[in-house]
């Protein structure tokens, strides 16, 4: 066997092959030649292992540090591109959520408007394009079943269930503005802004825009929103459409409500009075003045019965000089009301001790025109004044419950009588 130049070691000292023949195949050429220059082979081969044993182990360190930092699925090759599947290696690809995207889809697809992810199929929704692993995350419509992006949570006032509308829908089915008519939505929040107002009258609910709300005069009878274009009362208080039709202006029609209202009264409490006020009609303004020129303080926004009292004798009182005053330009159902419970003033007045409470004075009013609402059917008008959370409510209760009890001859003991 010949010793090959070629199959030395690489770094051994290439000492050229003293004897060529008689050494077997990998024992090393160097043996032949003087001692030192062997020794010196032995030591440059320990010093060869030593750095191929460190640099396996810093091979190994790295794998060891790739795995650590790809996850298990990269070191065994498995990472796949979520949208094209391609294999993907390390550093060249996007890392969305959990989901590994590759360069290549990364440039070229068009990406998802909520999650961004670069995906081949979309829906289009609300003008977005949406990945199909979002659409089916997308709340749905509860009116057409469709899912969408934006939803209009409104809550429908009758049943108190919330309900949920896309864009096609509020439009189609939503609650609108009662003033403008568009539908009540808005840009800012993700539940339609509006704002429910109750019409003081018929007790029902109606619907504005926060715009509408914000910029229209409220009606002065029922609180509604008064369309843009109607005029002020010669007072200043605006009226609704509505309003403005029912609503009694003439003096002829309040003097024949008074004239049915006093026999009426008279007849229920059993004794006629003496002097029959005269009754005047104003103007919210001159009702106003009227209260300020007399020092009232007990009389309330919609009439005004007014007297100076004389001396008492054998408990019947002389009242000088009264008076009933009616504001105009309320539905007749209100009007009437306002007739009954001053006319109840003035039939107190000749019939009660003066000076008794708030709650005795202005709920035996309020009971005389409940007893008198009752008879013509103002339904709306009666439930209307017993829910009033002021002493013409609460006095009302009060005298509603005495005769409930005792009857007409209950109520009648009552104010007669100082306190009760
Ligand atoms: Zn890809
Ligand atoms: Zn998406
Ligand atoms: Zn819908
Ligand atoms: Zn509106
Ligand atoms: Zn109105
Ligand atoms: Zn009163």
């Amino acid at each position: 066997m010949r010793c090959w130049e070629g199959m030395v070691p690489v770094g051994v000292n290439k000492l050229p092959c003293a004897k060529s023949a008689g050494y077997p195949f990998g024992q090393g050429c160097f043996a032949a030649g003087d001692p030192a220059a062997r020794l010196r082979g032995i030591r440059s081969q320990n010093n060869r292992k030593l750095f191929t044993i460190l640099l396996f182990l810093f091979v190994l360190s790295l794998a060891f540090q790739f795995t650590l930092f790809d996850g298990i699925a990269f070191a065994q090759g498995k990472v796949k591109c979520y949208v094209c599947g391609k294999e993907l290696q390390p550093g060249t690809y996007w890392i969305f959520g959990n989901k590994p995207v590759c360069q290549q889809c990364y440039n070229t697809l068009p990406k998802c408007d909520i999650c961004k992810i670069p995906v081949k199929n979309f829906v289009y929704i609300d003008g977005k394009r949406v990945c199909y692993d979002c659409y089916y995350r997308l709340p749905a419509c509860s009116i057409c079943g469709r899912r969408a992006i934006q939803l209009w949570a409104i809550k429908d006032s009758s049943t108190g269930i919330t309900k949920s509308y896309c864009n096609d829908c509020i439009v189609k089915y939503g609650p609108h503005c009662a003033a403008c008519g568009k539908p009540i939505v808005s840009s800012s929040s993700s539940s339609g802004d509006y704002v429910e107002v109750t019409n003081e009258l018929t007790l029902e609910k109606k619907y504005y825009c926060e715009n509408c709300y914000k910029t229209l005069k409220k009606c002065a009878v029922c609180g509604l929103l008064v369309r843009a274009g109607i005029r002020p009362l010669s007072d200043g208080r605006y009226l609704c459409e509505d309003c403005l039709k029912t609503a009694v202006f003439d003096y002829n029609d309040i003097k024949a409500i008074y004239d049915e209202v006093v026999p009426a009264v008279q007849n229920i409490l059993g004794s006629k009075i003496e002097v029959v006020p005269p009754l005047y009609l104003v103007d919210q303004k001159q009702l106003k003045d009227v209260q300020k020129e007399t020092d009232s303080f007990s009389a309330n926004e919609l009439g005004f019965y007014w007297s100076r009292i004389y001396a008492s004798d054998n408990n019947k009182y002389a009242p000088v000089d009264p008076r009933i005053y009616i504001l105009f330009g309320e539905p007749r159902s209100t009007i009437f009301w306002s007739v009954a419970h001053e006319f109840g003033h003035a039939w107190y007045s000749e019939n009660c001790p003066p000076a008794q409470s708030k709650e005795i004075v202005e709920g035996f009013a309020q009971w005389v025109a409940y007893k008198m609402a009752l008879i013509k059917g103002y339904n709306i008008e009666i439930t209307r004044q017993m829910k009033r959370s002021d002493v013409y409510g609460s006095g009302l209760r009060k005298f509603v419950e005495i005769e409930r009890r005792g009857g007409v001859r209950a109520v009648l003991k009552n104010v007669k009588a100082a306190g009760y």
